[in-house]
Order: structure tokens, then sequence, then C-alpha cells
């Protein structure tokens, strides 16, 4: 490592709070699916910022779209209207089949928003007795960060020593539909679930499993909410991961790729009435809906679609997952995914996957470990068959290896 590698580290660490324990590098330029370090190493991108950038970095159109709209106008608050809110509403709900819209910033912020909204809905519209309210949720969920969102996670390092936390809220296990049939009651207002559990390991629930909480929902006038911040905008081979098995939820929340990683920008969206229940001044964002944040989304929903990322998506994912497939390793023990969104589990006795991960980085592959075991690989959308093949030759040379 050069002094300069090791001052960023080190000053980081000195001042940061340490809330993060990153993999060893310092990036300093990214395009496309490649990133630079400040030595001027190259990287392929398999993390894409938690499928952030699934446009690929610094996508030149989203970039242009940005740089017009910061010489114009960045910032108005929603006191006022501006031009780019309302182009963004309607391209937004073209792209999504979705009745309305409100926007945030970060994809904690649009939880938060679609829990106080269903909340709202429930009391004046289902006609749940006030303070009453249910929302049902999943162990191992992953929803952000936020005081609200954290005190429903089942993972003691996310909620340890954060509390009191809010109630009105019911655990399940993930993938079964029985123990939601049996946690629903009349004052249960929504359930709220990832379509995929992504930092739970990228953990796919079973054939049917969606179809039937959607029947569920619908028999017990609950809002089905899907948390799509991951899963959504073709990451998992379709724009939305509901679309696999052909279900529509009543609430559906976007971010991270919104923006394709310039700006934070999320959404909810609903199919019905319940974002209507909203009246002025009963919520907010300084931010939220900024002519800037909408410029910047309406260009990375434009391309996404425009350069085919997602058929991409699907065409890629399914060569990854193969390829993953056929590494003969005794490391291994699951591999799964659905698009662009893998991940290798790895024997326990192999040792941690922050290892795995670190020797990837000395080969040229930026991936990121979850929960010891399980090494996550999720590039952005714009990958080749040909990068495709050169990030198996390097996953095939370090899984075959023993870190343990
Ligand atoms: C990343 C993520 C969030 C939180 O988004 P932030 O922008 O970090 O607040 C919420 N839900 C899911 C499924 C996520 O992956």
């Amino acid at each position: 490592m050069s002094a300069s590698v090791i001052d960023f580290i080190a000053t980081e660490a000195r001042f940061g709070a340490r809330n993060y324990e990153p993999i060893g590098v310092v990036l300093s330029r990214g395009e496309g699916v490649w990133v630079w370090d400040t030595e001027g190493n190259r990287y392929l991108d398999c993390l894409s910022a938690y499928s952030a950038v699934s446009q690929g970095h610094c996508h030149p159109k989203i970039l242009a779209a940005m740089v017009e709209q910061a010489h114009r106008l960045t910032l108005t608050s929603r006191a006022f209207h501006n031009d780019q809110l309302a182009l963004f509403y309607e391209e937004i709900a073209a792209l999504t089949g979705s009745h309305k819209v409100l926007p945030m910033n970060s994809g904690a912020e649009a939880v938060e928003s679609a829990i106080k909204s269903v909340r709202k809905w429930g009391y004046e519209v289902k006609g749940v007795p006030d303070g009453q309210a249910e929302i049902i949720v999943c162990a191992n969920n992953f929803h952000g960060r936020t005081l609200g969102v954290v005190g429903f996670s089942t993972d003691p390092e996310t909620r340890g020593h954060f509390g009191p936390f809010a109630p009105g809220f019911k655990v399940i296990p993930f993938g079964d539909a029985a123990a939601l049939a049996e946690a629903i009651t009349p004052n249960t207002v929504a359930f709220l679930v990832e379509p995929i559990q992504g930092e739970a390991g990228v953990v796919i629930p079973p054939a049917g499993y969606f179809t039937e909480v959607r029947e569920l929902c619908t028999a017990n006038n609950v809002m089905l909410v899907l948390d799509e911040i991951q899963t959504g905008l073709g990451r998992t081979g379709k724009l939305l991961a509901e679309q696999h098995e052909g279900i529509e939820a009543d609430v559906t929340l976007l971010g991270k790729a919104l923006s394709g990683g310039f700006y934070p920008v999320s959404a909810v969206l609903s199919n019905n009435d319940v974002l209507g229940t909203l009246r002025p001044g009963q919520h907010g964002s300084t931010f939220g809906g900024n002519p800037l944040a909408c410029a910047v989304a309406r260009a990375a929903m434009r391309v996404l679609v425009e350069e085919g990322m997602i058929e991409n998506a699907a065409r890629q994912g399914a060569r990854f997952l193969e390829g993953l497939k056929d590494i003969r390793a005794n490391t291994i023990r699951e591999v799964r995914g659905r698009g662009l969104m893998l991940a290798v589990e790895l024997h326990p006795e192999a040792g941690l996957a922050r290892r795995y991960c670190e020797a990837l980085q000395g080969k040229g592959i930026l991936a990121k470990d979850t929960h010891e075991h399980t090494i996550r690989i999720a590039p952005p959308l714009v990958i080749t068959s040909d990068q495709v093949d050169w990030a198996l030759e390097r996953f095939a040379a370090i899984l075959t290896q023993d870190f343990s």
C-alpha cells in the first residue's frame, strides 16, 4: 500500500464514526462496471453500491441530465411547484403502472413513509381503532436504519441498545404463507416484505409464496407493501421482482437505482388510495421531489429501458449463475440468485466470506460479504458476457482455495 492509501484509511478511522468496516481499497474513479483505486488499479464492481449503481458508474446520460439541471434549478422545496416533478410522476407511474407517487430521498425514508401511510389508511379507510394498527414483517428483514425500521429488525447487531422501539409490528418467518394467514388480525393494516431478502444473503422464497401472500392480503383487506428498493428496477431481470410471480403490490418502494447512484432518490408508489390519505402538512421532506432529484431519476429510468438493461440483467444473470454452479469447489455450500442478484454461500468450515472478498480484491474483483459466510454478487446491469466470463474465472480461482 502506498502512503496515500494508508492516509485515507487512517484518517477515516481517526475522525469517522466506525459504523462500517470497508474492504481496504480507496476508490477514486468509476466507469460502467469498472472502478479504479487511487493507485490506478482497476476492479470489476460486483456490489454496485448495494444495487444503487445498476446503470453503471457515471452513466453519461444521467450525468448530462444532472449537470444540465444543476445549472438551471436544484431545490425549490415543495412550498412551490417545479417543472420536473410532474414529469417524474408521469414517467415513474407509466413505467411501474402506479397511480400515486410520494417522492422521498433515502430508502429508509420511503419505508418510514409507507408505514405512516398504511397506518393512516388503516384508521381512516379500513376502520381500525386509533392506536391499534398492526404491521406484519418478516424475520431477517432489512428495510434500512432509522429508529422506526430497526425497531422491527430481528438482527441483534441492527437493533441492540437502540431501543426503546415503537410497538405495532409482528414478526413472522419469511417464505411461510401459513404464518401470514395466522398472524393477520382485524387490526392488520399491512404486510411489509422484500421480494427477495437481500441483506439476509439473497434469500429467495419458495415458488408460489407471493401468489398466496397476494391472495391473503386481498382477502383480509391488508395492504401488501413490497420493499423493492434493492430488487426493483431490473436487478432481478424484470422491472419489478413482483413480476416473477405475476402479482401486484398495493404499495411498492423504490430507491437505490432510481438515481443510478448519482443522488439519493426514493419513492413510495401505490396502486390505490393508501397515499390518498395524506393531506397537506401531514408528511413531507425538504429535499423530496426536488428538481435535481427528479431530473436525475428521469434519466436513470430512461436509460434502464432504452439501453435494454433489464433484459441484459436476465441474460447475464443466468450466465453468471450457471457459471458459478459449474465451479467445483469444496468451499461452496450453495449458489443462488435471480437476475444479477446473486450469492455464493460458503460452508462454515471454509472460513469467513470476508477473507474470500479480500482475495477477490487481489484478482481485480470487488464483492461484499454478508452474514459471515455469504458472498453477494451484484454487478451493474450493463455487464457483458465477456465481463461475466472474466469474473467467473477469478471467482473459480479464489473459491477453489481454502481461507479457513
Ligand atoms: C438499502 C435498502 C433499504 C434502505 O435504503 P437506504 O437508502 O440505505 O436508506 C431498504 N430496504 C432494502 C430492501 C434495501 O436493500
